[in-house]
Formats: C-alpha cells, sequence, structure tokens
C-alpha cells in the first residue's frame, strides 16, 4: 500500500503532466483533496506532505474533522457535498469555499449568513451537466440570471462554474461534458463580467482529471487515487 504522501507526489505529477501538455501554465490547476468518510489523521498526512485544500461532503463530518485540525497553518476547507437551506449558516461561518451551490435560495443564505469579520465566500456554481434526474446541479440555461443576482451579494464571490458529469460515460461525451461547463463559463464572462471574478472550473476526479485538465479545469477533486477507495 501507498503512502499518502506518496500519492499526493504522484497525483501532483499527473497534473503537472497534463498541464504542460495542454499547454497552460504551471500552478494554473490546484489540487483539491477530496477527504469525505476519511479520518483526521489521514488529513493531518496529507498537510504534512504540503497538501492545504481539503473538500468535504458532510457538514457535521467537516466540522468535526476542522476541530480535530485546529492550528493547522493556512490549512483550506472546502464544501462540496449537497447543500441544504438548514446547514447553510454552518457552511457559511466554517468554509472558504463552496463548489455545489445550485439555487439561488442557498447563495441568498450563504451571503447574509457570511461573518463579516470573514472574506467574501468564495463560491462555484453547480450545472447538472448531463441533465441527469438524479443529480442536483442549475441548469445552464440558467446560468446568467442566476449571476446577475448574485452580482447583488456582496459577501459572495462568484468564481466560476463545477459540474459531476457521469464519470461512465464514453470519452468522447465525458469530453464533451467539461467543454460545455468550459464554454458556459466564457460566456458568463462575455454576459455578465460584473458578477465575481469567474476564473475557476472544478471538474475532473480520481479517474479523470487529465481530460478536465486538457479542457480547462483549474480545480480538480480528488479523492480515491489519494487515500484509497471509500
Ligand atoms: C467524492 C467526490 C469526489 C472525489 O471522487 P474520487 O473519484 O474519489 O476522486 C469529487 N467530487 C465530488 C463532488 C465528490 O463528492
Amino acid at each position: 500500500m501507498s503512502s499518502i504522501a506518496d500519492n499526493i507526489g504522484s497525483v501532483t505529477r499527473r497534473i503537472q503532466k497534463a498541464t504542460l501538455k495542454a499547454g497552460r501554465g504551471g500552478g494554473s490547476v490546484h489540487l483539491l483533496a477530496v477527504s469525505k468518510t476519511r479520518p483526521a489523521d489521514e488529513l493531518r498526512m496529507a498537510y504534512n506532505a504540503g497538501q492545504r485544500a481539503f473538500g468535504e461532503n458532510y457538514v457535521q463530518e467537516a466540522l468535526d474533522k476542522m476541530d480535530e485540525l485546529r492550528g493547522l497553518n493556512a490549512i483550506e476547507w472546502h464544501f462540496i457535498g449537497p447543500t441544504q437551506s438548514n446547514k447553510t449558516r454552518q457552511i457559511a461561518e466554517a468554509f472558504a469555499w463552496v463548489h455545489s451551490v445550485d439555487r439561488l435560495k442557498i447563495a441568498q443564505r450563504l451571503n447574509d449568513q457570511r461573518p463579516l469579520s470573514l472574506p467574501p465566500l468564495n463560491i462555484c456554481l453547480q450545472v447538472n451537466i448531463n441533465n441527469e434526474k438524479s443529480k442536483s446541479g442549475c441548469a445552464l440555461e440558467d446560468l446568467i440570471d442566476m449571476a446577475d443576482a448574485i452580482e447583488e451579494m456582496p459577501n459572495l464571490s462568484l468564481r466560476g462554474l463545477m459540474a459531476i458529469p457521469d464519470p461512465d460515460q464514453p470519452e468522447a461525451e465525458l469530453r464533451s461534458s467539461f467543454r460545455k461547463l468550459a464554454n458556459a463559463l466564457k460566456q458568463m464572462r462575455q454576459e455578465a463580467p460584473g458578477c465575481g471574478p469567474l476564473d475557476t472550473l472544478s471538474m475532473g476526479m480520481s479517474g479523470d482529471l487529465e481530460m478536465a485538465i486538457e479542457e480547462g479545469a483549474t480545480w480538480v477533486r480528488v479523492g480515491t487515487a489519494l487515500f484509497g477507495p471509500r
């Protein structure tokens, strides 16, 4: 069994290689270590190997780990799970990023509940890119209206878009899903330029991060390849 530090090394090399192959600048793709279901000790190992950004899907589990890992300097917490209205206050108070904002009601609550002592909460809009009935995420058609509304929310910083395309679809269709998300971000930059930095594409996981990087990912969310199967 390879160690978490080794795995971070090999995933980092995969990211560097794909970034170079895509002709993109070194350092333009960030690694989010998806640590759902993993114990705090394993996050500490990843931290000691240099990892700073961690992605969590469940609020209470994340808060427990934050408690255990308090004192780790510059650790950065990203919420990537389904957003429920009754959890927005805890999310707004504890996280630096939310990748999974899928409706305006959630954005408004996060804005209203973000403590003013903290910098604006970085958010991505999650898009249901394959229109799957079972998946959360907003429709591509709604993005511009949502961005216009978020422009009026001073405690949020709209960084971009996130998607979880079905990883089991044929390669060509998976690529086209990533490309659709990248094109949607370009369109937002043109049609809603004032709504936030719009510098982020959160897409790609353990199995498909190379393809996502070729299509423009700036954050890849990697769990299994770092921590092993869940
Ligand atoms: C679990 C999860 C991941 C990580 O997936 P792996 O295949 O384990 O790398 C990425 N993004 C989201 C939203 C997840 O829930």
